[in-house]
């Protein structure tokens, strides 16, 4: 998770950070990261905020049950072979296979074309694929969006153990929620959850700011009276109800028939959403900056002996002076 901002949005925690408490919890080794280096990719000309948004997303992470006794919960540049297997893999990943993934035309268009595009925008993918490999998983979990750069990691790490005949680097799963709506969670406006549309719930928002959120939340556009029949599938309050509400069923049915109005469906969906939320906020409110340093630094070494191991081998295999 990158630390853009002081909190995540609950986007990220449909996609990814659910899933992470749900492995932690099956017994699975977690390495939980803050991509403070993946966040200058974008915001290198305001960094002021980065190490104290680094320090809201460990709460966040800690708030939704990633527990720093089982799991890793790190900075990325507090481990320095992130940077290290980056350069070694910027060495062999083909240019061609940066230029053309998804979503890099279009950032480096809006950062202002080539003239202006920093050079470790195209870099990106490399970089998460060492975040990746230094710790040779099973698997990744993320949201939908990310399936993209996750390809190219299997790729990268495929082309290292071929060209120096060695089997360092496993071929990792993309874990991705089965169901779509959690995958890729829907802004309070219907497009894509995302801090840059705007339009997040942020999972350490006060029930007052969820219900302020959720009462200007885009519903079906066609449903103006009370009675008017709702496309459950197309409303925003309805996909946070098919999430939150264990009674989704009923709502959606009753949606559909026009038993139901939106200010009902937005009072529900509030509740729902608040009720699941209240645990996660209390314990995020009760965290202390400085205990959370204190984690991140343990977090830190826990990920190093690991990540420092496979750097051993990265660099024998490639030849280098030991
Ligand atoms: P980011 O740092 O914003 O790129 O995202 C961190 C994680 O949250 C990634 O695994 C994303 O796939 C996931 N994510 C971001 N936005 C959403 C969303 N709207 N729905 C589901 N997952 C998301």
């Amino acid at each position: 998770m990158r630390p853009t901002q002081p909190r995540l949005h609950i986007g990220n925690y449909e996609g990814a950070l659910r899933n992470w408490v749900d492995l932690q919890n099956k017994g699975f080794e977690m390495f939980c990261m803050v991509a403070d280096w993946h966040a200058l990719t974008t915001m290198f000309e305001e960094t002021d905020q980065i190490g104290q948004n680094s320090i809201g997303v460990a709460k966040d992470f800690i708030a939704a049950g990633i527990d720093p006794d089982k799991s890793a919960i790190f900075v990325q540049s507090h481990v320095k072979e992130h940077a290290e297997l980056h350069l070694l893999f910027s060495m062999v990943t083909p240019l061609g296979w940066l230029e053309r993934t998804p979503t890099y035309k279009e950032k480096r268009d809006a950062m202002g074309g080539a003239e202006r595009e920093p050079y470790g925008l195209l870099g990106y993918p490399v970089l998460q694929t060492s975040d990746i490999l230094l710790y040779r998983p099973y698997g990744v979990p993320v949201g939908r969006d990310q399936a993209p750069h996750l390809e190219i990691g299997n790729d990268i790490g495929q082309r290292f153990n071929r060209l120096y005949g060695q089997d360092i680097f496993p071929t990792y799963k993309y874990l991705i929620p089965e169901d779509e709506t959690r995958a890729k969670l829907p802004g309070l406006d219907m497009r894509k959850m995302s801090k840059s549309y705007d339009n997040c719930i942020y999972l350490a928002d006060t029930a007052d700011e969820t219900a302020k959120k959720i009462k200007s939340a885009y519903t079906t556009p066609s449903k103006i009276k009370k009675d008017d029949p709702g496309i459950p599938e197309s409303c925003a309050v309805c996909q946070y109800l098919k999430v939150y509400s264990p009674n989704w069923q009923t709502q959606w049915e009753e949606d559909r028939q026009g038993l139901r109005g939106c200010m009902m469906n937005k009072t529900e969906c509030t509740e729902a959403i608040n009720e699941y939320f209240r645990p996660m906020r209390e314990l995020r409110a009760s965290l202390d900056d400085n205990d959370v340093r204190e984690i991140l630094r343990q977090g830190a070494e826990k990920a190093s002996a690991v990540a420092s191991q496979t750097m051993i081998e990265v660099r024998k295999a490639m030849g280098l002076l030991a």
